[in-house]
């Protein structure tokens, strides 16, 4: 990774690294942080004479060569300072990062999601979650409708939030980019779907869009989960949030089994926000507020809650998981003591 003595670097410095790179039949690609854009080196890095060459270019300021198997999303790479933001706030900062809606936005009904989402506003979330598009088990269940698009930008429009929204291919990707979505949303069954994330990757780089990447239900290891993040990350768009979702084999009596304490070693290894979702991780509303409050105790940065005014009346996971919009408030404020109480490592 190429980090330089300026922000950034001006196009005749960047072809003058990148015929360097070409020498040795890498590529440049430049990712934008928060504070300041770095540069990664696309190929077999490990050549030392390339190295020595770029970093004596005089606005080079060092060259860092790390070893890892996910060397943007590290936290001893140059983004180690990069801090993703939703609309104005930055995830993680202050306060625990709540995103909260409905499972599923139904389009027969768009005033449930509306509001849902006005209550949630009240209830002092941050962001809010619906699903447009739906990945469901069975192939007979509701799969979702474009028509809920212009129901969750309705919600933005009249609450001023972001909105958080799941894409499953091409198709929806570039439907939810074209609505400017705020965060794009990579469900757990896609979450190695490696030709999806460096889609997402590259048609967000460069732009303020957030992908929340959920967990796969079947990752073992913590670093399976950060490799995916890389992927987005290597394609231009460091805005990614980790969310830990909860996996399979399910413990007794939960939908999965819960991950939220995953987060300590996610944070040890990177530097992106952890965004715990304890609603599909516990799979019960009963179960959802300890599970929560459990994650700010782990020391995620933020959590995404499935919430709506009449979960009975909901469609997709809302009946069994949704909590109401009054519950989240209260929660709000519980994980927001938990917060100022965390023990950080
Ligand atoms: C969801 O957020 O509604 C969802 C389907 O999530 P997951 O991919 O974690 O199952
Ligand atoms: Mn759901």
């Amino acid at each position: 990774m190429i980090i330089p003595k300026a922000n950034k670097l001006d196009p005749n410095q960047i072809s003058e690294i990148e015929k360097i790179a070409a020498d040795f039949d890498c590529s440049i690609l430049e990712i934008q942080g928060r504070n300041r854009c770095v540069y990664a080196i696309l190929g077999d890095e490990g050549r030392e004479v390339m190295f020595k060459r770029i970093a004596g270019l005089s606005f080079i300021s060092k060259v860092d060569m790390i070893e890892s198997p996910y060397k943007l999303m590290d936290r001893r790479s140059g983004l180690s300072d990069h801090r993703v933001r939703v609309g104005k706030t930055e995830v993680g900062k202050d306060k625990p990062f709540i995103i909260a809606g409905p499972c599923t936005i139904d389009p027969a009904n768009p005033n449930f999601y509306l509001e849902s989402a006005h209550a949630l506003k009240e209830a002092g979330v941050d962001a809010l979650r619906g699903g447009v598009w739906k990945p469901r088990t069975n192939p007979y269940s509701f799969q979702g409708d474009n028509h809920s698009l212009s129901i969750i930008l309705q919600a933005r429009e009249e609450t001023g939030l972001p909105i958080d929204i799941e894409v499953m291919d091409s198709t929806q990707l570039k439907l939810a980019l074209e609505a400017k979505v705020d965060v794009v949303q990579v469900g757990t069954r896609n979450a190695q779907n490696y030709c999806l994330l460096k889609e997402i990757g590259q048609l967000t780089a460069g732009s303020d869009t957030a992908v929340l990447l959920k967990r796969g239900r079947h990752m073992a290891s913590p670093n399976e989960f950060i490799a995916s993040a890389e992927y987005l990350v290597a394609e231009g768009n460091p805005n990614v949030m980790l969310c830990p979702r909860g996996t399979t084999p399910p413990l007794d009596g939960y939908r999965n089994h819960p991950d939220e304490s995953i987060t300590p070693l996610l944070k040890n290894r990177t530097w992106a926000p952890v965004v715990v979702d304890p609603s599909h991780s516990v799979g019960h509303a009963d179960f959802v507020p300890a599970c929560s409050l459990a994650a700010i105790a782990y020391g995620a940065d933020g959590l995404c809650i499935e919430s709506h005014i009449e979960p009975a009346k909901g469609i997709g996971d809302d009946p069994k998981q949704a909590i109401l919009p009054e519950k989240v408030k209260d929660l709000v404020s519980a994980c927001n003591e938990v917060w100022k109480n965390r023990y950080l490592p």
